[in-house]
């Protein structure tokens, strides 16, 4: 599922990419795995020839239980920054956490899809963090994940306060972002275990 005021257009780092096309506050929840999204099951995955799988799991990512899920509403076409406006630390859903202007690429951290194990990639974000390649080990480095939840934390903050466009989605969906609603904004409060890896639907 994916937030409104998204579309997809060329990317400078990619073919397409997902752009804001009004501003998307600090806080706002704009992506998040749902029963809507496509899945293939664990024997299904195991069944795909390699190149099928590849070109799967180049947008969509491995969760916990071996299923693949691709991101619903072209979600999926979200690309990576080392300095992402989009950040889903202890959470089953992806927050914004600085405002995102019109105009500019919406981006999450690949190395946040940590079921993918060994996966890699070079990085061609150019940020001034750019980790030159990113790994989904990098999802379980403290130097990387320290840089998340503070921005993470700080987003949370923002949660109650701005418009959810996908509310209705994500309250019967996901604890995190109840708990994050009803004022709750470290990790430690919020977290429940599920992840954009673990969605609660899946277990
Ligand atoms: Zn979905
Ligand atoms: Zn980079």
């Amino acid at each position: 599922m994916l937030t409104k005021g998204i579309d997809v257009r060329a990317s400078r780092t990619h073919n397409v990419g997902l752009f804001a096309t009004e501003t998307v506050p600090a806080g706002t929840a704009v992506w998040a795995p749902c029963t809507k999204c496509s899945r293939w099951s664990k024997e299904e995955v195991a069944a795909l020839p390699e190149a099928r799988f590849t070109a799967l799991d180049t947008y969509g990512h491995l969760l916990r239980d071996g299923s693949l899920l691709l991101p619903c509403l072209g979600a999926y076409l979200m690309n990576h920054s080392c300095e992402a406006n989009v950040l889903d630390l202890g959470l089953d859903f992806g927050i914004a956490v600085r405002d995102i202007a019109p105009g500019e690429e919406v981006t999450c951290d690949y190395a946040t899809f940590v079921e993918d194990a060994g996966w890699s990639m070079r990085c061609l974000c150019r940020g001034p963090g750019c980790r030159g390649t990113v790994t989904t080990d990098q999802g379980g480095d403290p130097a990387v994940t320290g840089r998340w939840k503070d921005r993470v934390e700080q987003a949370l903050r923002q949660l109650p306060e701005v418009d959810q466009p996908l509310h209705d989605v994500l309250a019967p969906l996901s604890e995190p972002y109840g708990r994050a609603l009803r004022g709750l904004s470290t990790l430690d409060q919020v977290s429940s275990g599920a992840s954009v890896c673990a969605p609660s639907f899946v277990r």
